[in-house]
């Protein structure tokens, strides 16, 4: 067990320690529904807003705050629960991660406060299975444990090639090494959202509950699905639709097909608008870069179907026929030898 205290419970309050706190301090649901606790359910209610926004919710950490703060999570849990929408619930555990990097980050940069960083390790070990170790000033972790988490990422700086690794260990700074862990981070809060059953609120919850089901109405997509998409693409499309997280080569074999495909991007970007972390801003600018409309002009490629089995993105189907790339899906055939 980690040993941790309020400020610490604040900051990383998705840990079963927090749980511990709560149920030790004797507070129970109904009491939520007092007039004394409506500050407690404004600050949460503020928690999910601005995780519809993509932006991260600051925290108080002033001593006399803790309590709420943690409070203020378990109460955004509750309120999601009843709006009961992925997309929003999503939204919110992306954010919710996020803000928990931003402190993990924080922790393991205290070179001079050994137990902020022995505490922030401790999370990365227990939580999420990743042991990592400070040689001079730069952290390390095993090959294994990168190549596991750097798979989902697009960029070329975390091929392993392109990183500087010494005797079976890859050297990171510390934004990424809790970088890294984002999408674990996120699918854990999510899991912990998901696990929690509540049986009925109480009536101070309404108003909230009400106004974040309209909220969460913006990220509802109206794109069609052709039947003649193959299932990578069409998976991919439920996949943000349901408001789930799509890797970043999920989502540039989804972009580089539909603009293939002849879509353009305004057709493309409510597409995006379901994911977590969706801003519209960069969607928009990234679009226009894999179309070759931005810098030198490149237009980017879909991957082949091998690539896209490597990266775990391929639900094959007797109809894809030994194509090569999903762009001659429905057309070529290729035969059997
Ligand atoms: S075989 Fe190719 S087209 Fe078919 S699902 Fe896999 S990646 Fe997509």
């Amino acid at each position: 067990m980690i040993d941790l205290g309020k400020e610490d419970l604040a900051k990383y309050p998705f840990l079963a320690e927090a749980g511990e706190y709560i149920r030790d301090r004797g507070f129970n649901l109904e009491e939520f529904g007092h007039s004394d606790f409506k500050p407690v359910l404004e600050k949460a209610y503020n928690r999910i807003q601005v995780a519809t926004t993509g932006k991260i919710y600051n925290s108080d950490l002033h001593l006399d705050n803790l309590d709420s703060e943690i409070l203020s999570f378990v109460i955004s849990i509750i309120m999601l629960k009843s709006v009961g929408i992925s997309s929003l619930t999503r939204r919110f555990s992306l954010a919710e991660a996020r803000r928990a990097e931003r402190y993990l980050q924080q922790d393991i940069n205290r070179s001079k406060d050994s137990s902020r960083v022995e505490l922030a390790f401790k999370i990365l070990r227990d939580v999420f299975s990743i042991d990592v170790n400070i040689i001079h000033d730069d952290f390390v972790i095993s090959v294994s444990d990168y190549v596991h988490r750097a798979i989902h990422f697009h960029e070329k700086e975390w091929k392993l090639v392109n990183r500087r690794v010494e005797n079976g260990l890859v050297y990171l700074n510390s934004h990424e090494t809790v970088r890294l862990i984002r999408r674990e981070l996120d699918n854990y809060i999510n899991s912990k959202i998901q696990s929690v059953s509540i049986p009925s609120v109480p009536k101070a919850f309404d108003e909230y509950v009400s106004i974040l089901r309209s909220l969460a109405k913006k990220f509802t997509s109206t794109f069609e699905i052709s039947t003649e998409y193959p299932p990578c693409i069409k998976h991919a499309i439920e996949v943000l639709d349901k408001g789930e997280n799509l890797s970043h080569s999920g989502r540039f074999m989804l972009a580089t097909f539909l603009l293939t495909k002849g879509k353009n991007i305004e057709q493309i970007v409510p597409l995006f608008k379901n994911a977590p972390d969706y801003n519209e801003k960069v969607t928009r600018y990234q679009l226009e870069h894999l179309a070759g409309k931005t810098g030198a002009g490149k237009k980017y490629s879909c991957p082949s179907c091998d690539k896209i089995r490597s990266e775990d993105l391929c639900f094959e189907i007797p109809e894809c026929n030994n194509i090569i790339n999903p762009l001659q899906f429905g057309k070529k055939r290729i035969k059997n030898a």
